[in-house]
């Protein structure tokens, strides 16, 4: 017997399905996880019960992905469970594997990546069922694929970012065929969709603590100059600067906390050229929203020093968006943490964020949304809406930053005035 005590819910879930004859498990990451001493995440089950079985069963459910065989059952308070159906792998082709419905939780297990992902545990029974010794590899470290590496790799090439993922999250060593297996075929993540390597990414990135361990793998193997050549070359040795840019963007990613992948991304991505930046962002398909706001934050010009007054913040504030500044202080301290030497100690950005922070606070305008006028207000003193309105107002804001006692209607309207004629040009 091996007790895992899993949520209530799992052991109903269990219940409701074995009492209608179908064989179901819990398996995957929760297992995984739980054995090998860490907090679970997601309880997944599986089940011989087809989808519409699983349907009729209970009274709450979301068909959230019935096509691959998951039925998402809501328990009493609100969680949902993902029910899957035991699948097979039938053929593949690399980009991802085609599954079919199998009718033993053996079979299903066979077509999982790896050893420590094959585990399964009988919520009733409390019986652990492990046919390809995924709790031994456990312990002693090793990350293995079930069955012969070469051919699950090239099953689904995404299990080789998969591998990295695992092999850092839990501190394992990769076996010796899974890694030839593995580097042999990095050439062949180019076939993957840009959405599934973007994805793994930023599950590498989020809730991982020390994220170093997998991006390093991903360099060591090959894989990130295949996906990423602009970070690989990050890893070329430049003997004219002390620091290895890449050792040092990776420290700098595992100074920051666990659970924001964009900020994390963002740190990733900051030694490079912004138009590089933008270059990556856009090909992994990120949403334009998301594109502009990481790479803002990648680029960002570094805090004024102490030296600076304060117009030189609010110009910082003004330029990089006042929204960012906690966002860009902690970019550049997990920086200073990383790189002691650098410039500005951790205790010197502390600093200078307070300061930002304090010249912020007093409402001084650092935005056009913050001017006395606005658009309607240039047309009332006669002017045509157009293009130039948005230099009228970059004007007005640099005027008022300069002064912020300036940024009321009277003073702003003379000062348009004044320029009328260089404006109506
Ligand atoms: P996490 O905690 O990151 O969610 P997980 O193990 O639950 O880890 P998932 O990606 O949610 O990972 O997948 C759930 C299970 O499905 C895995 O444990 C594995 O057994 C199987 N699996 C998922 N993706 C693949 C794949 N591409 N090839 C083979 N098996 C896979
Ligand atoms: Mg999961």
């Amino acid at each position: 017997m091996v007790q895992l005590s899993p949520p209530p819910a799992v052991h109903w879930i269990t219940d409701t399905l074995q009492k209608a004859g179908h064989d179901t498990w819990a398996v995957g990451g929760a297992v995984r996880d739980i054995l090998s001493g860490h907090y679970a995440g997601d309880w997944d089950l599986t089940t011989q019960a087809r989808p519409q079985q699983i349907e009729q069963l209970f009274k709450r459910t979301v068909p959230i992905g019935i096509e691959h065989g998951t039925v998402g059952v809501l328990a009493r308070d609100g969680t949902l469970f993902e029910v899957t159906t035991f699948r097979r792998d039938v053929e593949t082709d690399g980009r991802h594997a085609v599954v079919t419905f199998a009718d033993t939780i053996e079979e299903d297990l066979a077509r999982r990546d790896f050893t420590i992902n094959a585990l399964a545990w009988h919520p009733i029974e409390q019986k652990l069922l492990d046919p390809f010794g995924g709790l031994k590899d456990l312990e002693a470290g090793i990350l293995k694929t079930v069955g012969v590496p070469e051919k699950r790799f090239a099953e689904d090439y995404l299990r080789i970012l998969r591998a990295f993922r695992f092999a850092g999250r839990f501190d394992l060593r990769i076996d010796e065929a899974s890694w030839k297996a593995l580097c042999d075929g990095t050439e062949h993540l180019r076939g993957l969709s840009c959405e599934r390597v973007r994805d793994e990414l930023l599950k590498a990135l989020d809730r991982h603590r020390i994220p170093s361990r997998t991006l390093s793998l991903y360099a060591k193997t090959g894989a990130l100059g295949v996906l990423y050549p602009e970070l690989d070359e990050l890893r070329t040795v430049d003997h004219s600067v002390a620091l290895n840019r890449w050792e040092f963007t990776l420290a700098s990613i595992d100074e920051l906390p666990p659970g924001n992948a964009f900020l994390r991304l963002a740190q990733f991505l900051h030694l490079l050229d912004p138009k590089k930046v933008v270059g990556i962002l856009v090909r992994l398909r990120f949403s334009n929203a998301q594109t502009d706001e990481t790479s803002q934050q990648a680029s960002a010009s570094p805090l004024p020093g102490l030296g600076a007054d304060d117009q030189a913040i609010r110009r910082w504030l003004s330029s990089n968006s006042p929204e960012r500044l906690n966002a860009l202080a902690r970019l550049e301290l997990a920086r200073a943490r990383a790189h002691p030497s650098l410039r500005k100690t951790p205790s010197k950005v502390v600093d200078s964020w307070r300061r930002a922070r304090l010249i912020r606070a007093t409402g001084v305008p650092l935005s056009i949304s913050d001017l006395a006028i606005d658009g309607n207000d240039l047309i009332r003193i006669g002017l045509r809406p157009g293009p130039n309105f948005a230099r009228i107002l970059e004007d007005l804001l640099d005027f008022v930053l300069t002064d912020p006692t300036q940024n009321e209607r009277r003073v702003l309207k003379a000062h348009v005035e004044a320029r009328l004629g260089a404006y109506e040009e």
